[in-house]
Order: structure tokens, then C-alpha cells, then sequence
């Protein structure tokens, strides 16, 4: 599998899930530009990444604003031609029981795992119509299949990428747009890798594949839909959690 020559934007690419996305596309030759909340992170981050060798570039424009994100993907586009790959990864989680949860909550967690995934995809797509090209992938979460016992705004977040991902696979695809998602389990970024082995042992004895997820695990799963070899495959919600139980 090679990306030689495309240009691959991931949003919350400065650590998780999001970094290791980042750093297996430019390992396989993308032109990767990473997104991140803040100018201090992003700027660890391509450090990090520039260290390994890799050639990245980082922004941070304020998801939630749809003008700021039209002005970063349209510099983009204008200095690499096209945009041919773009992963929707930033997202907050929740874990508050509902009586404990405010509307501000609710509306934050909404605010960027919904409203800024369609704030940058509905900037990305006029370009990708231009090269009648393109693949856009979304991080969801296992809790867009089971929801989750506190936190509601995370599942019912994750239940609207679901909806978005596949109503777009279908408008889009005529435009040879394909548009799918990945569903991880829990999987081992900084939040889970800080809670203790006493939490972690019986989360493992739930999961048939005897062990929780790495972030390369879900990188791979990018690399895949986003390849050629993915193709034919559009509207897709995959997991990738170790479950055995889709
Ligand atoms: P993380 O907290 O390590 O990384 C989150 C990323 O989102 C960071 O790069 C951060 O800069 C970015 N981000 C956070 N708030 C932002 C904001 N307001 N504006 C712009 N960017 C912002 O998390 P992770 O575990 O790597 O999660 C990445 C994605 O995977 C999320 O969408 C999450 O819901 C999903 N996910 C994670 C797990 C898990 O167990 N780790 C499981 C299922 C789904």
C-alpha cells in the first residue's frame, strides 16, 4: 500500500488515535496536515512527527467556526492542488449521569464531535468534487452501536457521525466520494493508558480478542479505507474493537 503524492488532513492529529493516523499515512509517502486545538500541541506534535523523519504540516483553526475552517482547507488546497483524504478524528468523550449534565455539555460535546465534522467536511467536498475524487473518513465509537450507561452526549454524538456517514456516502458517492467510518473499542490513547491495571484486567476479560486496542489498530483500519483496496466500499461503519459481536 502506497499514499505517495496524496494530501491527507486528519482533525485531532496531535496525540492518540488521531497522531498515529498521521504517522502511518506519512510513512507510506501521504503529504499528511494535522489539526489540533491548540497552537503549542500542534506544534509538539510535528515535532514529534518531523523527529521521525516524516514531513508534516499542522493548523489549528477553531472547528466550531465554519468560516475560520473554509479559510485553513482553502490555504491548503491552494498550495497542494487538491485534498484527497480527509479523517474526521477530533472528539470528546462524556461519562456524567444525565442529572449531573448541563445543556452546555451536552451542546459542547455535540458541538465538536457533530457540528465540526460537518463544518470541515462541508468545506472539503466542493475540491473534492473538482478532482472527482476523494475518500472521508469519521472516527466513531463502539458506544454508536451499544450507547453507554452515563455520558449521553458522547453515544447520541456518535449515533449523529453514524447518520452523517452514511446519508454523505450516498450523496456523495456520484461523485466517486466515498465516505465511511471506523467504530474503535477501548483503545489505548492517554485517557485509558492512566487508569490503573486494576481497572483495565476486567475490561480485558470482556473482550474475546484478550486485550484492548492499540492506536495503530484503528490507524490501519484508515489505511485500508482510504486505499484502493477499499474501493467499492462506501457508507461502511467498521469496528474495530475486539468484540466479535457485529
Ligand atoms: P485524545 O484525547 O487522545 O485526542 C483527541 C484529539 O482531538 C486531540 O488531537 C485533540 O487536539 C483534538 N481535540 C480535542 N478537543 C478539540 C477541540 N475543541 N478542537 C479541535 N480539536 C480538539 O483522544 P483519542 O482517544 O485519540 O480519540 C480520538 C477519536 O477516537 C475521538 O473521536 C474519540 O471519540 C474516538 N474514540 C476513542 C476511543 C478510545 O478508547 N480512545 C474509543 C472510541 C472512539
Amino acid at each position: 500500500m502506497n499514499f505517495d503524492g496524496k494530501v491527507v488532513i486528519v482533525t485531532g492529529g496531535t496525540r492518540g488515535i488521531g497522531l498515529e493516523t498521521v504517522r502511518a499515512f506519512a510513512s507510506l509517502g501521504a503529504k499528511v496536515i494535522l489539526f489540533g486545538s491548540k497552537e503549542e500541541t500542534v506544534n509538539k506534535a510535528v515535532e514529534t512527527l518531523e523527529g521521525e523523519g516524516y514531513r508534516v504540516e499542522g493548523f489549528y483553526p477553531n472547528l466550531s467556526n465554519y468560516e475560520e475552517v473554509l479559510e485553513t482547507i482553502t490555504k491548503i488546497k491552494n498550495k497542494y492542488g487538491k485534498i484527497d483524504v480527509l479523517i474526521n478524528n477530533a472528539g470528546i468523550s462524556a461519562n456524567k449521569k444525565i442529572e449531573e449534565t448541563s445543556s452546555e455539555d451536552f451542546e459542547s460535546i455535540m458541538n465538536l464531535n457533530v457540528n465540526a465534522m460537518f463544518n470541515v467536511t462541508k468545506a472539503v467536498v466542493p475540491f473534492m468534487k473538482e478532482n472527482k475524487d476523494g475518500v472521508i473518513l469519521n472516527t466513531s465509537s463502539m458506544v454508536s452501536i451499544y450507547g453507554q450507561p452515563s455520558g449521553v452526549g458522547y453515544p447520541a454524538s456518535k449515533f449523529a457521525v453514524n447518520g452523517l456517514t452514511k446519508s454523505l456516502a450516498r450523496e456523495l458517492a456520484p461523485f466517486n466520494i466515498r465516505v465511511n467510518a471506523v467504530a474503535p473499542g477501548i483503545t489505548k490513547t492517554d485517557m485509558v493508558a492512566s487508569l490503573p491495571e486494576s481497572m483495565i484486567e476486567p475490561l480485558i476479560k470482556t473482550i474475546p480478542l484478550g486485550r484492548i486496542g492499540e492506536p495503530r489498530d484503528i490507524a490501519n483500519a484508515f489505511l485500508f479505507l482510504a486505499s484502493d483496496m477499499a474501493s467499492y466500499i462506501t457508507g461502511v461503519i467498521l469496528s474495530v474493537d475486539g468484540l466479535a459481536m457485529n
